[in-house]
């Protein structure tokens, strides 16, 4: 059995419990005690290996990239980093986490990180209410060397379970 231990990160209300709640339930939870740090724990099987994922959900604690980041850094294989679409303030958090990353988890002088991250933009049927635009997204995922994906965990399960599934695929293969 293969472990397998991912961290979300983001700031507060980017709907990173929604994102994970959505993955491991398939339900939406609109309003989540994510007041406290929470460690998940499923049994999955992807391409007929069984796998024991842990998903380390911190309590974030606004802007303060640097507490946030300081646990799940050296413990996680790979990385979940969520956005809102529609407020701007948790993109440019998002920026700054994956800096974060990649400065932590440097893996050679060429500058690559030695880990999975899969950027995430949430919220995306708040469309209407959009502050960054998807190509922004597609831009810094591009910079950072990580995948990209915009979701809702309000109203559609397909794109997180795959998300979450390329992600672990990339942690095995790695
Ligand atoms: P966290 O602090 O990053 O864990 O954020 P939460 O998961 O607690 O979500 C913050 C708020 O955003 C809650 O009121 C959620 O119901 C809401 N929310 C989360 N995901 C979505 C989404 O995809 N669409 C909409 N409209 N609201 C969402």
């Amino acid at each position: 059995m293969n472990d397998i231990k991912l961290a979300l990160l983001g700031s507060q209300g980017a709907g990173k419990s929604a994102v994970l709640v959505r993955f491991l339930t398939r339900r939406f939870i609109g309003e989540y005690a994510s007041n406290a740090n929470s460690l998940y724990n499923k049994r999955l099987s992807i391409d007929g290996r069984q796998l024991n994922l842990e998903v380390f959900d911190p309590c974030s604690q606004g802007s303060e990239v640097r507490c946030i980041m300081e646990e799940p850094v050296d413990w996680a294989d790979g990385f979940v980093v969520v956005y809102n679409i529609s407020d701007r303030t948790s993109f440019i958090n998002a920026k700054s986490i994956l800096r974060q990353i990649r400065e932590a988890r440097m893996d050679n002088c060429k500058g690559e990180t030695d880990v999975p991250v899969c950027l995430v933009g949430n919220k995306q049927d708040l469309c209407h209410a959009r502050q960054v635009r998807e190509d922004e997204g597609r831009c810094l995922a591009q910079e950072s060397r990580c995948h990209f994906q915009e979701v809702s965990a309000a109203e559609s399960h397909q794109d997180i379970s795959n998300l979450f599934t390329q992600l672990i695929r990339q942690v095995m293969e790695h």
